[in-house]
């Protein structure tokens, strides 16, 4: 297993991608939060030589995280072409199928998801079809989203499946988008581990 500094120093070598598009709300997780959701996810089971799947895998941050931790696959699903292509690219050599596709489309079954979903902060409710798919396709969920809808979640997840751990953590989400006004801005998150199967 890798030493948590490890990992951070690999996640940041990651090349995030040229250019943003606002309405899908891109933007690169930030290494601590990727090492939290990740480490998270290994201390629970969910990674080490499991089939995982990444919903909305951008750059493939949280993807190739999981493979160095020790999981048996990725699926990295990324409805952008031009990310899918750059995503393509990074993931090279790892066991890492990426699929070009809407989240709503993918079927199919995984021991663990994992996701940094859009905050719907764009647009309302853009974070609901990946619960949706994270629940019914997956054991374990792992996933970030604004703390802000901390409540809502709970209902959500509790009525899916048992919350294992929610965490609450700080994000920082750099210059992408000129709404944006300082350099970096930190925003409060939770990180959620789900399980929907009872033992
Ligand atoms: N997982 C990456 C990116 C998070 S940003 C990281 O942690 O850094 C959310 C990503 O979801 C973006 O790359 C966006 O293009 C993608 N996305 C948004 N809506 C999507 C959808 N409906 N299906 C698949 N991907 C989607």
């Amino acid at each position: 297993m890798k030493a948590r500094r490890v990992l951070e120093r690999e996640l940041s070598r990651i090349p995030p991608p040229l250019s943003h598009k606002l309405y899908l709300e891109q933007y690169v997780t930030d290494v601590g939060a990727a090492t939290e959701l990740l480490f998270m996810g290994f201390n629970g089971g969910g990674i080490a030589g499991k089939r995982v799947i990444d919903l909305g895998a951008g750059n493939g941050i949280l993807s190739i995280g999981a493979i160095l931790l020790g999981a048996e696959s990725v699926t990295a699903v990324e409805v952008d072409p031009d990310l899918a292509k750059l995503l393509a690219e990074n993931v090279r050599g790892y066991p890492i199928e990426v699929l070009n596709e809407d989240v709503s489309d993918v079927s199919g079954h995984w021991d663990t998801a994992i996701m940094n979903p859009p905050w719907g902060s764009q647009s309302r409710g853009a974070d609901r079809p990946f619960m949706d798919k994270a629940t019914a396709i997956a054991d374990n969920v792992y996933s970030i989203h604004n703390y802000k809808s901390v409540e809502f979640l709970r209902k959500y997840y509790s009525g899916k499946g048992r919350i294992l751990k929610e965490r609450k953590i700080l994000v920082e989400i750099p210059k992408t988008y000129r709404h944006h006004e300082k350099d970096k801005e930190f925003f409060e998150a939770v990180i959620f581990s789900v399980t929907t199967v009872e033992d």
